[in-house]
């Protein structure tokens, strides 16, 4: 399996030039590169963006491209390491923008790669062959061809164990150095899943997470916190003239903030997710179309700030390790508007109601909790219907409340709402009953 170990670099003066300058000439490969496929273009020649292409003809022309006032080529400066993956980023740009264009490409439309600005581009580059990474007896350093031993701010050795290390990429955000290493880890033998049971949870915009067991974690608001400073801090940007040192470093403040709340963002998921999967046997959640809410403005800043994507990125990879199952459920099923006692659908629920009141029932639960509940006993049917969590035998106790089992269609257009898998089973059966 494939992992990201990301470790914070603790370069010196010399070696910050020697890393900028390396992503300085990664970025000069992408935009020389660029150049040469515009020209080909627009001599209607049949373009080669292939990765192998591109380097051939950066190879037969770097002694002339790379060259300064005086004509001498600098390019030795630097590893080769450093052009390669400028170049390599170039053909993947014009890969997705080609497949895109196509429509063999899903997501959202990619343009035509354009040119990095010194000021605009993350400075980055990657080193993928030759001995790079870890150094033997050396646990807190990576050794960077070219830089030379770079100090880690924690035991990168430690953290990467015996996986195999395949690729490092090295870039700095909000006035940092970070290295990430991809590797590679022999997939462990498969583990008793914890027995903690079934969970459903519920990803809220008031609170982080709501499990159908009652347990309620808190949202953090860690950018609400931070909103009086940021602001603060991005006025102060808005009124330094553009290209100035103070802009420079009002923009770099900015930056720090944002990174700081991502930072804790980042912690507080670990945390969580490491508790779920280490934990439950069965880990239901729902699919939410993360990209669909940040769209819609009145939530945007909340789902932003609590991180669905990350949530659901970091339970994928740690239910591998602790053996736990991770569920899915569709994101079309009304987690929300059905009652968890009862199982009749509401038309019409707003965000505001934060307790879900059933008029069929009489049932009055919290709305996150009810939707929790709902995305536990969907994603681990067909075993469980019942509504507070509990196991049933399908020929075991009867469902307490008397219900109309036309309630249990979703109100409008039936075919709008699609569940999982197994939800569908699930719901059929529970329709029967
Ligand atoms: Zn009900």
């Amino acid at each position: 399996m494939l992992e990201a170990v990301r470790v914070t670099l603790d370069p010196t003066p010399a070696q910050e030039r020697g890393l900028m300058s390396h992503a300085g000439a990664a970025r000069f490969a992408f935009n020389a590169g660029l150049a040469h496929v515009k020209e080909m273009l627009e001599a209607r020649e049949r373009p080669a963006w292939s990765l192998y292409a591109l380097r051939r003809w950066w190879n037969a022309n770097k002694e002339t491209l790379a060259v300064d006032a005086s004509g001498a080529p600098w390019w030795r400066e630097n590893s080769k390491e450093a052009y390669n993956s400028g170049l390599e980023a170039l053909s993947d740009a014009l890969s997705n923008w080609s497949k895109s264009r196509k429509g063999q490409r899903r997501g959202r439309k990619v343009g035509f790669p354009r040119f990095r600005t010194k000021d605009r581009a993350t400075p980055r580059f990657a080193y993928t062959t030759g001995s790079f990474g870890l150094i033997d007896g050396d646990p807190k350093a990576l050794k960077l061809p070219r830089i030379g031993r770079v100090h880690c701010m924690e035991n990168v050795t430690k953290r990467v164990g015996d996986a195999k290390v395949l690729r490092m990429t090295v870039g700095r955000h909000a006035g940092r150095w970070h290295a990430s290493l991809t590797v590679e880890r022999p997939d462990a033998a498969p583990r008793p899943a914890p027995t903690g049971g079934t969970v459903g949870i519920d990803l809220g915009v008031r609170t982080l997470a709501t499990l159908s067991n009652g347990t309620v974690i808190p949202n953090p608001h860690t950018l609400a916190s931070h909103e009086r400073r940021l602001k603060h801090a991005q006025k102060a940007l808005s009124r330094k003239s553009g290209g100035s040192n103070r802009r420079r470093k009002a923009r770099e403040r900015v930056a720090r903030l944002h990174a700081r709340v991502a930072d804790r963002r980042r912690d507080l998921l670990n945390k969580l997710t490491t508790m779920l999967a280490s934990t439950y046997s069965d880990i239901c959640i729902e699919d939410l179309n993360v990209a669909g809410m940040v769209g819609n403005h009145r939530l945007a800043k909340a789902v932003a700030d609590a991180s669905f994507a990350e949530f659901r990125r970091q339970l994928e990879y740690k239910t591998v390790r602790t053996g736990a199952r991770l569920h899915i459920i569709d994101r079309w099923y009304p987690s929300s508007k059905l009652c968890s006692n009862c199982g009749s659908v509401k038309a019409k629920l707003s965000l505001s109601e934060r307790t879900y009141h059933c008029e069929s029932c009489g049932l009055t639960i919290d709305r996150d909790l009810n939707a929790a509940v709902n995305i536990q006993v969907v994603g681990s049917a067909p075993e469980t219907l019942n509504a507070h969590g509990g196991n049933v035998r399908r020929n075991g106790a009867r469902r307490r409340a008397t219900r109309d089992p036309m309630k249990c269609e979703p109100s409008s257009g039936g075919n709008r709402v699609r569940l999982g898998a197994n939800a569908r089973k699930s719901v059929l059966q529970a329709k029967t009953n």
